[in-house]
């Protein structure tokens, strides 16, 4: 038997995988109606925008006493008083002014509101200290919003203050782009569920585990497809099924040269590759294919690798395909606390604790960054993007982070 000794896939850089990506995963799956209280980390798919002035009537900002800015520096009997929410008053006459506060409709007639701190009100009798411009302490109608106005664009991500702007405008329901559904396959033959007796030689399975937390961190569904032993035919059972129920299917292992490597061939067979190998570091076995409507992405064993190509490369695709019109994460100049030696050859992503330090965020790596080392996953919130270099970069040199966390 004749051996391959090199891949036959061709290496792509790291900018043609990503937008090799992009042309794959570019149309959004569809849409759905959720409920604005539950919309938070969904993607807006359909305009929002504002059905009515906000607020609909010019409201007192303070408490205090609405008046009529005209009538100048006088003494004014105290009419009425209005709360929020409580009596309102169709008229404020001249020279008169009522209690009112924080929220409460001014009355017509009433233009300016004065805090009560500036305020002494003797007898049912108003007087205050200094003078008051007309609109002071009035929040007009239409000024937080106008009807018509977008509120919220197609592609952003729905935070918290969305929630309430949603709720506060009034709507009930708000159209979402759909969850991806993401399938995770492991293969080996000496892979075990994490909770098996492990023989010799055995490792237990930390790739589903870890890519289902990061689906779901991604704002996807996961779904688990166990653990395939490296035969062929049951590889090729668990991907038929996992192309069935998922928009993207993502296996870990058999993607290497190794002779129990079946998912190259398989997922070549089934459809189109977007590319087999990946000029990056740890991970420069990935594949990308697609099978019918399904986007596959083949990573590495390993469970550093399966997880930094993971970030670097699936979860765009997962972003774009949920609709969100920024789905890389942000990259920014950090300086390294420390000197690194880049890899000679390949780009590396290497992990890292970035902090805001007296001033400027500055890198730590976690550490040796052997692929199969989980602990140097470990706290690190970025991936430093190390081009390939013969020279140990400096203590203090800038380079560009990948933010995959908070800063603290
Ligand atoms: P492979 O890519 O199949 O050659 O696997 C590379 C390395 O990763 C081997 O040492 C495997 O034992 C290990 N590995 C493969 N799959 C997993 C998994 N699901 N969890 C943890 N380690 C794994
Ligand atoms: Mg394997």
């Amino acid at each position: 038997m004749s051996m391959q000794r090199e891949s036959s896939w061709p290496m792509v850089s790291v900018a043609d995988a990503h937008a090799a990506i992009a042309r794959v995963s570019a149309t959004p799956l569809g849409t759905e109606r959720v409920l604005s209280h539950r919309a938070a980390g969904r993607v807006v798919a359909h305009i929002v925008t504002a059905p009515a002035d906000m607020p609909t009537e010019p409201r007192s900002t303070i408490d205090g006493y609405a008046i009529r800015s005209a009538d100048g520096d006088i003494a004014r009997p105290v009419v009425a008083e209005l709360t929020a929410g409580g009596d309102t008053l169709a008229q404020l006459l001249p020279g008169q002014a009522v209690r009112i506060m924080t929220g409460a409709p001014l009355p017509a007639g009433a233009d300016a509101a004065v805090m009560v701190e500036r305020t002494q009100e003797v007898a049912g009798v108003l007087t205050y200290t200094g003078t008051v411009r007309a609109g002071e302490c009035v929040i007009q109608p239409g000024s937080d919003m106008r009807a018509g106005d977008v509120v919220m664009p197609v592609g952003s991500v729905i935070s918290a203050g969305d929630v309430g702007l949603l709720t506060n405008i009034g709507l009930r329901h708000v159209t979402v782009y759909r969850r991806p559904v993401v399938a995770v396959l492991s293969t080996g033959d000496e892979v075990y569920e994490y909770d098996e007796p492990l023989p010799y030689g055995g490792v237990r399975d930390s790739n589903r585990p870890a890519l289902l937390a990061a689906i779901a961190a991604a704002g996807c569904e996961g779904i688990s497809l166990g653990i395939a032993p490296d035969q062929p035919e049951l590889q090729r059972a668990r991907v038929m099924a996992g192309l069935a129920r998922a928009d993207v299917l993502i296996t870990s292992g058999g993607v290497s040269m190794g002779t129990r490597d079946f998912i190259k061939p398989l997922l070549a067979e089934l459809g189109q590759v977007q590319f087999g190998r990946i000029a990056f570091k740890p991970g420069k076995p990935t594949m990308c294919a697609v099978v019918g409507t399904t986007i596959v992405f083949g990573l590495p064993g390993n469970p550093v690798s399966s997880l930094v190509s993971f970030e670097v490369f699936v979860r765009p695709a997962l972003r774009r395909l949920m609709g969100d019109a920024t789905p890389e994460r942000p990259r920014v100049p950090v300086h390294l606390a420390d000197s690194i030696m880049p890899s000679p050859d390949r780009p590396e992503y290497m992990r890292a604790a970035v902090r805001w330090q007296d001033g400027r965020l500055v890198a730590i790596t976690t550490g040796a960054q052997g692929s199969s080392r989980l602990l140097s996953m470990r706290a690190a919130n970025a991936l430093l993007v190390i081009a390939p270099g013969e020279q140990r970069l400096a203590a203090g040199s800038l380079v560009d982070a990948l933010l995959v966390g908070d800063v603290h």
